[in-house]
């Protein structure tokens, strides 16, 4: 089908009686050239087991498929499950996953192992979600394609100080290189949404070695970005949620960073929350408080 053409997509939902559900982000890309740019920035090999989210009437599929040994595609709309089957029929390179992807990437992973590359053209209630499970999964992938609203894709790699900067920009920050790769105005899509996308690539640069640090890291921006007008002193030191030997350790770690006692959770950097998890995981093996830990970044 002519995927640029919103009378063939309107004539494809009405053959198959769907409606466009905006609940589910529903926005085509219907530009050639933006989908051909965003399938060669995934740089996918005869090699790689691809997982696309929410591949919608199969825009971005088709162009995977002719890239990729094998595609995964998660979609939650059984409307287009259904008119994807009809579109891509005996193609034994592609799997179509029904159901929220949030639900169905974990069992799909361990079922057909870790995918090499993912792409995404995502819908905006879930995108950031869909993200901090690759993260918080520790999804392997060697390199991540997703369209976001701009927004989101700002936040990603916002600096501290930032308005937008978040708990959300520490995440990503810490576990990828986040490169924004170009703009996408809404007329790129139909229906053609109220604000601009823009597509990004995060490749993974992990600056958590795996082990429990992690847990506590996650476990600590949360906390700290929990109230985000309160101090750092009521969201973490107040909060009830440490040990009195983790607090101890966490006013030693403010006097060696010589961090102010009215630092707000926007304020630091991602690797002084990166450094912080490291010191309080280090409690618990054993380690003492040092925040010496010989990682780069
Ligand atoms: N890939 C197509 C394109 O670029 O034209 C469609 C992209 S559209 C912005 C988002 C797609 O994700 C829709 O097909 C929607 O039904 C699907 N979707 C929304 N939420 C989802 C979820 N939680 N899991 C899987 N698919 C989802």
């Amino acid at each position: 089908m002519n995927y640029d053409s919103p009378a063939e997509i309107r004539a494809v939902l009405e053959k198959h009686g769907l409606a466009l559900k905006k609940r589910f982000g529903q926005n085509f890309l219907v530009n050639r050239h933006a989908r051909e740019r965003i399938a060669g920035l995934l740089e996918a090999g005869r090699d790689d087991l691809v997982w696309e989210i929410g591949p919608g009437l199969g825009a971005m599929t088709g162009l995977l498929l002719e890239r990729a040994r094998r595609v995964l595609a998660f979609e939650i709309d059984r409307g287009l499950v259904r008119a994807l089957r009809e579109l891509f029929p005996d193609r034994p390179s592609l799997e179509i996953i029904e159901g929220d992807a949030l639900d169905t990437m974990g069992p799909a992973g361990e079922k057909r192992g870790a995918p090499n590359r993912i792409l995404g053209n995502l819908p905006y209630s879930s995108a950031s979600r869909i993200i901090a499970f690759f993260i918080e999964r520790e999804i392997g992938a060697q390199k991540i394609v997703v369209t976001v609203q701009k927004d989101l894709a700002l936040r990603m790699r916002a600096s501290p100080g930032e308005k937008i900067y978040s708990s959300f920009s520490v995440l990503t920050q810490s576990f990828f290189d986040v490169r924004l790769e170009f703009d996408l105005k809404g007329g790129n899509f139909f229906p053609r949404p109220e604000v601009d996308s823009s597509v990004v690539s995060l490749v993974p640069a992990s600056r958590l070695p795996p082990g429990p640090g992690r847990a506590v890291f996650f476990r600590l921006i949360r906390l700290a970005f929990g109230s985000r007008r309160k101090t750092l002193n009521n969201n973490l030191f107040k909060s009830g949620a440490f040990s009195p030997e983790e607090l101890t350790a966490m006013r030693a770690f403010w006097e060696r960073r010589e961090l102010s006692p009215n630092a707000r959770a926007e304020d630091l950097a991602p690797e002084v929350y990166r450094d912080l998890a490291l010191t309080l995981a280090g409690i618990h093996s054993g380690e003492g408080t040092t925040d010496g830990h010989g990682l780069d970044g």
